[in-house]
């Protein structure tokens, strides 16, 4: 569904991209790891369409992305994909379900008719009775269960989610982790996700390592949906 083949990226000197390749099917959970510094985060931002390669081909459903404009990148980021990354970047002074109805104000979907659409998330989450609360006065795992549901909401074919526990406590990243894994498989989303914990990436179906600017992909040996990721109610 989504691929990046033989990408290559450099931030002025610094080479961070080095003929990356890597696949995710539809409904894949795929596991990015390695270093800190690897070039994880631009590789994400490569199959996303938030930056254009120097070189290579970022293909999503079979057609290159990275060569069309800005204005249809950014398109294709509002209307097909999601996204979820370390600190939630919430808008603080709104509250939970304007938070989480944002991206679906944004593509221009009446506010009654976002706010409906963003309820269903509070139980799926286990945020019930947060709804009006402004996201400044959420906890971070509160936080973070937020901003999972705001990436979902709008059903994106594809999730970008960039450490999205690694601000959290082992335990409640977890949790988080395994409501996000189980809320995608439930709508087919693919989930594209860098970690860092090996604990994390045992949710995802295959795990790829990206080591000095090349991507190598592994089979985690779950075939899809077999992850321990079904006990989660949605
Ligand atoms: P981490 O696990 O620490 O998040 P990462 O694997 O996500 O690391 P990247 O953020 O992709 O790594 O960075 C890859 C390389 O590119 C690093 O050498 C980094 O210093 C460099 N880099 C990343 N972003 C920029 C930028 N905006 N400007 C200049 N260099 C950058
Ligand atoms: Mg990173």
């Amino acid at each position: 569904l989504i691929e990046a083949r033989d990408v290559e990226l450099a931030f002025g000197e610094t080479p961070a991209l080095r003929g990356a390749s890597l696949a995710a099917g539809a409904g894949e959970v795929l596991a990015v790891m390695g270093p800190s510094g690897s070039g994880k985060s631009t590789l994400l931002h490569c199959l996303a369409g938030i930056l254009v390669p120097d070189r290579g081909e970022v293909l999503f459903d079979g057609k290159r992305i990275d060569t069309l404009d800005e204005n249809r990148r950014s398109a294709l980021r509002r209307d097909r994909f999601g996204f979820v990354f370390q600190f939630g970047q919430l808008v603080p002074e709104l509250t939970a379900e304007e938070n989480i109805a944002l991206p679906l104000l944004l593509s221009g979907v009446r506010r009654a008719a976002a706010l409906a659409d963003a309820r269903p998330w509070f139980a799926r989450l286990g945020l019930d009775g947060l709804e009006r609360r402004r996201s400044g006065e959420l906890s971070g795992g509160q936080a973070q269960r937020v901003a999972l549901a705001r990436g979902l909401v709008t059903r994106p074919r594809v999730l970008f989610a960039d450490e999205p526990t690694g601000a959290l406590d082992s335990l409640t990243g977890e949790q988080v982790m395994e409501l996000m894994v189980a809320a995608a498989r439930d709508q087919g989303t693919t989930v594209v996700l860098v970690t860092h914990e090996p604990r994390v990436a045992a949710y995802a179906d295959r795990e790829a390592v990206v080591r000095d600017g090349r991507a190598r992909t592994l089979s985690t040996g779950h075939p899809a949906g077999s992850a321990p990721a079904g006990r989660v109610a949605s």
